[in-house]
């Protein structure tokens, strides 16, 4: 659809324009019963079904500022984005709920809710008000599994920088995705209330999208992996932070295994310019593998300079758009680094080092064979090797294998009972390991 103007508008100046239309949008605002069988109203803009329902620019790039006017049976509650400004009765049936966001957002994530909610205040988070909207069935139950929202605030806020909105709600909905991450106005999967806390990786996923994803926008959809990868990065960074660094590998692990069988079927780079169906961009390379990007990247660079990087990226682009570029050339800068090669193998190349590796212990040295096997280019990364003696003792190194083929002799003064491979969990990698 488009607007047929009476005059050309000139350029060098700004402009209202009003649009009056109605009907029942056929996508973008999803109208049906919960699953407590009452009727509900939910925005699902994701990726560009706004202009189902909003007339709008539906690209990440054009953020704007938004208030929903919704005038709606007052048995319902409004939830949108940004602060509530006015809720008003107009007359015995009918009420006036009035939110108005006051950051520039993408067309994505602004959403109204409206339905029939119990609505508590969690708590602050730095002036901050975190509240759960849930059904009134799921009432008790939902005010409990969405509270971790409020430490899962402190913790990005005090990681990477100011929270930008006016406040943050965890609301139960019917969106089609597992969470969606509107901005200031998380909706949840309805199953997601199960009364055990269940989804607090969810929670911190949805959270971590206000920093990347809402607040730095990728500046186009092939760049999504700003947004998802930092979300499931951001995940574990947050589980990594609450119960410690083996929770953490956990989760790298069974998502290092989902990049490994992702890429047979789908031997693509995670910037992939030749995908045209966005919804085919919610895949394991934008998700897991870009999770993994970030924790490598935090390897190479070192704690303090890709934490300082990380809020750096934010500080520059907070409310704007960035690329991979921009991102590259900020962690280059906090690392005193050229990241071309990191950048350019993981994200603009598909695939990952599969290695062929032969072991041998002869006197004092540990000889190892490693091979790089995988179709395409070599990768540069560094390897770390740990082997354990018949006593329990146990010796580290770590091979930079700059090349596809190495052989390298390690002092090792025992005869070793068992070899590991990346024993910490900072490589996307298979290898199969023999004794020679
Ligand atoms: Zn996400």
């Amino acid at each position: 659809m488009f607007v047929e103007l009476e005059e050309p508008l000139s350029g060098d100046s700004t402009h209202t324009i009003a649009i009056q239309y109605s009907g029942i949008p056929t996508d973008g605002l999803i109208i049906g019963e919960n699953l407590f069988g009452q009727r509900t109203f939910f925005g699902d803009n994701w990726p560009n079904r706004a202009h189902h329902w909003l007339p709008c620019i539906d690209h990440p790039s054009d953020k704007a500022t938004i208030d929903f006017i919704v005038t709606a049976p007052d048995h319902y509650q409004v939830v949108a984005n940004g602060e509530q400004v006015e809720e008003l009765n107009l007359d015995e049936e009918t009420k006036l709920t009035h939110w108005s966001e006051s950051v520039p957002i993408p067309m994505k994530v602004a959403v109204v809710g409206v339905a029939q909610f119990g609505v508590r205040q969690a708590g602050e988070v730095a002036g901050v008000p975190v509240s759960s909207w849930v059904y009134p069935g799921n009432r008790t139950k939902g005010y409990h599994d969405y509270a971790p929202a409020l430490e899962v605030l402190r913790f990005f806020t005090e990681a990477i920088g100011p929270y930008v909105y006016e406040k943050l709600a965890n609301v139960q909905s019917k969106t089609r995705y597992g969470g969606m991450e509107n901005a200031s106005n998380i909706f949840y999967f309805e199953e997601s209330v199960t009364g055990g806390q269940d989804h607090i990786d969810l929670i911190a996923h949805e959270v971590a999208h206000q920093w990347f994803g809402n607040s730095v926008t990728e500046g186009n959809w092939h760049h999504i992996w700003l947004s998802e990868g930092f979300a499931t990065y951001g995940a574990n960074l947050y589980i990594e932070n609450t119960y410690g660094r083996d929770e953490m590998a956990k989760r790298l692990i069974s998502e290092r295994q989902q990049v490994l069988v992702f890429a047979k079927r789908s031997p693509r780079p995670i910037i992939d310019t030749t995908v045209t169906d966005w919804n085919r961009l919610l895949n394991v390379n934008s998700y897991q593998k870009g999770g993994w990007v970030l924790h490598m990247l935090r390897r190479k660079m070192g704690e303090v300079d890709f934490w300082k990087g990380l809020r750096q990226y934010y500080a520059a682009f907070k409310n704007g758009n960035a690329l991979t570029a921009d991102f590259q050339r900020v962690m280059e800068a906090a690392s005193s680094m050229d990241l071309s090669r990191f950048f350019q193998q993981w994200l603009y190349q598909p695939g990952y080092p599969e290695l062929a590796v032969e072991w041998s212990h002869k006197g004092n040295l540990l000889q190892l064979d490693i091979q790089q096997v995988q179709a395409g280019a070599a990768f540069d990364f560094p390897l770390d090797i740990k082997a354990e003696g018949p006593e329990g003792d146990e010796l580290k190194w770590t091979v930079v294998m700059d090349r596809s083929r190495k052989t390298v002799n390690l002092p090792c003064g025992f005869k070793p009972k068992r070899i590991w491979l990346d024993p910490d969990t900072w490589l996307l990698f298979s290898a199969d390991l023999q004794q020679k």
